[in-house]
């Protein structure tokens, strides 16, 4: 197994030398990255094209533009951000003043997955650069033509000392992850989420784990149906399914549920035409042994649209399952990919007891113009992050801290939040020496009592 500890060592040694954490370095690194993107944009398009036919509509909505905004957000923050922040120091600390120290915990490792394979490679780096970090991107095997112009953009940008690319698979990883870095940021499945904070562990290395798991969408019969059609249609096929926050299935009102599948089957039909599977602007299953793995889905239940497959292109069609149960295959994992079960509900309580008894997911959508509803569903099911009367959104949002919970994840990003992921908050106490107030000290008269009236 090849080991990256010169890589890490030589990241190290740079990071010592405080230039990261000078902030026209930063800006000035974040600046440069975004205009070798911009230069880079061609070739991108041209890689996400190969490696998941996406169309140049979804590779710059959901990848490049995406990551240039992110960019362009942080580095109008930064300065703001990296400034010391002072807070309130409570009277039992008299004469002295409290600060926060933003500060970069040295080497990154960023581990990421194909489905988004530039966005989710480059959205945590700016993150690791913005807060001072040097970082290692480890990006998907599985995407390998982005992976080769993720490297490419990296190599004329940063010198290998501040960023470093480095392409393999699991091997790589776990070599990778045997080594003393100072943050792993890793973004992908479950049971490799388990393996990462394994390997953690062994080091007490801090960690973000934003993972995946089954995120439910709620459709109630008072939901503006039309609209909640079109919206998870978007939601649910872009990228063919396979987003981490994609609506995994559906719990749809009794009430409405025959209205609201036709207007989902037509909000589809207008994305993607009466063949999607001859959709240029369709995307493709990543690979064959995920088209295999999602074809043995289109057995279960209803097929209601769609159905249809084409393994010489790796494509599903946009897929409505209905008579669907939680016994059938389709419901035990994430699906991630173009196939939307559809669980019929008469009483809100049924679709409560229904997620509860799932591991927390990463996402959750509720259809309804009921506020009370909407803030019942909110307070009462644990889930990473989501929206009310709309899908996905919420991960573009620079305000809106993106993440999991428990299952689906540990800590978050986006905005300020990916500022806060790569930094260590180094709380610091400055002390007078001008005058000691005496009550801490045990041989003060009366000490106990003065104390316990400070204490109280
Ligand atoms: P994955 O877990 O298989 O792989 C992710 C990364 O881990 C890859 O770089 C891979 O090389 C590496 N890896 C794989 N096996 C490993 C091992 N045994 N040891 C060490 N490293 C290993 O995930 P994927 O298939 O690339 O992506 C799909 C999953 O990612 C889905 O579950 C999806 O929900 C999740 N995801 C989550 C988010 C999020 O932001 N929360 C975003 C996208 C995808």
């Amino acid at each position: 197994m090849e080991t990256y500890n010169k890589l890490i060592a030589k990241q190290k040694a740079f990071f010592l030398t405080n230039q990261t954490k000078n902030l026209p370095f930063r800006l000035n690194a974040l600046r440069t990255l975004k205009s070798a993107i911009q230069s880079h944009e061609k070739e991108l398009l041209h890689a996400l094209q190969s490696d998941l036919n996406k169309s140049e509509f979804e590779a710059y909505s959901t990848e490049i533009g995406v990551v240039l905004k992110e960019i362009s957000f942080i580095m109008d923050h930064l300065r703001l951000w990296t400034k010391p922040k002072k807070v309130k120091t409570p009277l039992t600390h008299i004469g002295s003043k409290s600060y926060i120290y933003a500060e970069p915990y040295g080497v990154a490792l960023i581990i990421s997955p194909w489905n988004y394979p530039f966005q989710l490679a480059l959205a945590p780096l700016i993150g690791a650069i913005a807060a001072g970090n040097c970082a290692i991107i480890k990006p998907s095997e599985l995407t390998p033509h982005t992976a080769n112009a993720i490297e490419k953009i990296i190599q004329s940008t940063f010198p290998e000392e501040h960023v470093s690319v480095v392409k393999g698979g699991v091997e790589t990883s776990t070599a990778l992850l045997q080594e003393d870095v100072d943050y792993i940021f890793f973004t992908g499945s479950v049971p490799v989420g388990k393996i990462i904070m394994e390997a953690a562990a062994k080091k007490l290395t801090p960690i973000t784990l934003e993972l995946g798991g089954k995120s439910p969408c709620i459709v109630h019969d008072d939901a503006k149906i039309e609209l909640a059609a079109k919206r998870i249609a978007w939601g649910k096929y872009i990228n063919a399914g396979q987003t981490c926050i994609a609506p995994d299935y559906l719990y749809v009102h009794k009430n409405i549920k025959e209205t609201f599948l036709k207007h989902l089957a037509k909000a589809t039909r207008e994305l993607y035409g009466d063949n999607p599977l001859k959709n240029e602007s369709f995307t493709r299953i990543v690979n064959e042994n995920h088209f295999k793995r999602l074809s043995g889905f289109l057995n279960n239940g209803k097929v209601y649209a769609g159905g249809k497959t084409d393994q010489a292109t790796n494509m599903i069609e946009p897929t409505i399952l209905t008579d669907i149960s939680w016994a059938d295959s389709v419901m035990q994992d994430e699906i991630f990919g173009p196939i939307l079960p559809v669980i019929e509900y008469t009483n809100i309580s049924e679709v409560i007891e229904g997620i509860r008894k799932q591991p927390h997911p990463l996402a959750l959508y509720i259809f309804s113009e009921s506020l009370a509803l909407q803030q019942d569903i909110v307070n009462t099911l644990p889930f990473g992050g989501g929206c009310i009367n709309d899908t996905v959104f919420h991960f573009a949002s620079p305000y809106l801290p993106f993440g999991g919970v428990k299952t689906s994840g540990i800590g978050s990003y986006h905005g300020k939040g990916s500022f806060d992921a790569f930094s260590h908050k180094k709380s610091i106490l400055k002390q007078t020496t001008l005058f000691d107030i005496p009550v801490r000290y045990p041989n003060v008269k009366n000490g106990l009592k003065k104390i316990k009236i400070l204490l109280r």
